[in-house]
């Protein structure tokens, strides 16, 4: 027995197997319903997105002798004889066709009734191929179609339809079928075939397939095809002639240890076995987006992406987010560029100058800081005031945690902060024990902490005596840190713009602190008095 591919054991033989394009379904089935039928329609859309299978279902439902509900009803006559083979419908792929003789000949053969049905109806599939003197020849036919014919024209290139023909016809556009709606037609041809693939790799077949149905099926038959037993998002990429996860970690690991013979050496060889640029800058591109993501958002992949995306909590935000920017950048420019290899290997390298330049001005920059606030300190602790933080300092805050996030440096400091209870005897910072006790460390960069809370009260408390809370943080930690909290509310409205400026390439920019005021009015010193305690405030 011969094979038979995958797409063509599966492609949709009534309307209702149609993945996708619902609203042209609905039109379609509607027309039929309503015995409402035009003479010409103009399929449009990217390619793999079902335009010459719902063309040939049409085509098939519109001849049936009792349609139900504008379904086929695969049982009349004519639905019983054209499961064998029907002479109604005529194909044509423009693109080996597109001479004036071939449409001369349809012109000719249209004056001819249909066999059985009641329609005789002509599919020209790729029809923007045709030459003008074709176009010319179709449009007479259009002009004036006898009863019963009808043309659906398929085209991948409206654009290059004359105008003349779009106005004649009934237009209908095909969508990009959503990666989750490719996903789900897999795993149907998987169970049907009796073969399983790892979730990862059939998600991977969906997104790469970029909307086309057609394309997806064909790299799912090559897939199970192989002889390979353990089939991983690596062989996918093969097949699509993309790089491995295994040499794009390879090449970021370079870029990350600016280690510039082993980055040129890697885009020699990535270059010298066919790969394509754009796809590994793409890539490069991706993988920046997930570490960042990753950093700062718990549980946003998976555990097997988590475990592999956790090598890279030592990047800050501020890197990532400016590779991300370098990256997208290039991205853009490479269309256009002659030498992509060459400017590939100059952006890195111009990139590795630039993270050189910034890490020397933020290690001076740190120590600045941290001199700064042991000068502060100082005075805090001789002037015994409470301080009062203004919403322009709260959101300034939020923005420098959020640039410098570090996971590895939070995942440290959760876990020496959840041993705060054992502080709680300290008489000193009691209170302020039994505020950080109900918080949770949610963002952390080498100088400052977000907490979260769930009631606002708390959160409010808590910016209200941040200056002790910093106290205590230094006396237990013994490190500086600025410290501030948010409500859970407020975190997942920033979680959220956050997301969405990381994948728009918006950078974090360190932003400077005004001087937070020091009030000691009456009003201000019985609050902290009610809530602290005398002896709290007065820390000496
Ligand atoms: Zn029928």
């Amino acid at each position: 027995m011969s094979y038979l591919a995958l797409y063509r054991k599966y492609r949709p033989n009534k309307f209702s197997e149609v993945y996708g394009q619902k609203c042209v379904i609905d039109i379609l089935k509607n027309a039929i319903k309503t015995k409402n039928i035009s003479h010409a329609y103009l399929f449009s859309g990217p390619r793999g997105t079902g335009k010459t299978s719902v063309a040939k279902i049409f085509a098939k439902t519109v001849n049936c002798l009792e349609p139900k509900n504008g379904e086929m009803c695969e049982k009349c006559a004519i639905c019983s004889a054209i499961k064998e083979n029907d002479i109604d419908i005529i194909e044509i792929d423009a693109a080996s066709n597109n001479g004036v003789d071939e449409i001369r000949e349809i012109r000719n053969n249209v004056k001819l009734l249909p066999s059985v049905g009641q329609y005789k109806i002509y599919i020209i599939d790729e029809v923007h191929m045709l030459s003008i003197g074709a176009f010319n020849a179709l449009l007479k036919t259009l002009e004036e179609p006898p009863k019963h014919v009808i043309f659906i024209l398929a085209t991948t290139e409206i654009q290059k339809i004359p105008l003349t023909i779009i106005s004649r016809c009934q237009k209908f556009d095909f969508k990009k079928i959503t990666p989750s709606e490719i996903e789900l037609k897999l795993k149907e041809i998987l169970k049907k075939e009796k073969k399983e693939l790892p979730e990862d790799v059939i998600k991977l077949i969906s997104e790469i397939s970029d909307g086309g149905l057609r394309d997806a099926i064909n790299l799912l038959d090559q897939i199970i095809t192989t002889s390979k037993k353990e089939i991983t998002i690596d062989d996918i990429y093969d097949l699509n002639g993309d790089i491995s996860i295994n040499e794009l970690e390879q090449l970021f690991d370079n870029i990350i240890k600016k280690d510039i013979p082993g980055i040129l050496n890697k885009i020699e060889k990535l270059y010298n076995s066919g790969k394509n640029i754009y796809s590994i800058i793409e890539r490069l591109v991706v993988l920046v987006r997930n570490i960042n993501i990753n950093n700062n958002v718990n549980n946003y992949f998976s555990k097997k992406q988590q475990e592999n995306l956790n090598k890279y909590s030592s990047i800050s935000n501020e890197t990532a987010n400016y590779l991300a920017s370098k990256l997208i950048k290039l991205l853009n420019d490479i269309k256009k560029s002659e030498n992509q290899k060459l400017l590939l290997e100059i952006t890195l390298l111009e990139i590795l100058e630039e993270l050189d330049i910034k890490n020397t001005i933020n290690s001076i920059k740190n120590v600045n800081q941290m001199e700064n606030k042991n000068i502060e300190d100082d005075k805090k602790i001789s002037n015994e005031s409470t301080e009062i933080i203004s919403r322009e300092i709260i959101s300034i805050r939020i923005n420098n945690a959020l640039a410098g996030a570090n996971k590895q440096i939070l995942q440290e400091n959760q876990k020496k902060l959840s041993k705060v209870s054992e502080y709680i005897s300290n008489e000193k910072y009691n209170k302020v024990v039994n505020l950080l006790k109900n918080s949770s460390l949610i963002v952390c960069s080498d100088s400052y902490m977000m907490f979260e809370y769930e009631k606002e009260k708390d959160a409010s408390l808590f910016n209200f005596n941040i200056e002790k809370i910093e106290k205590f943080i230094k006396f237990m930690l013994n490190k500086t840190y600025s410290v501030i909290a948010v409500t859970k509310e407020e975190w997942n409205k920033i979680k959220k713009e956050y997301i969405k400026n990381i994948e728009n390439g918006i950078q974090y920019k360190l932003q400077r602190e005004p001087e937070i005021k020091k009030k000691f009015s009456k009003k201000t010193d019985d609050f902290a008095e009610r809530i602290f305690g005398e002896e709290s405030i007065d820390i000496k």
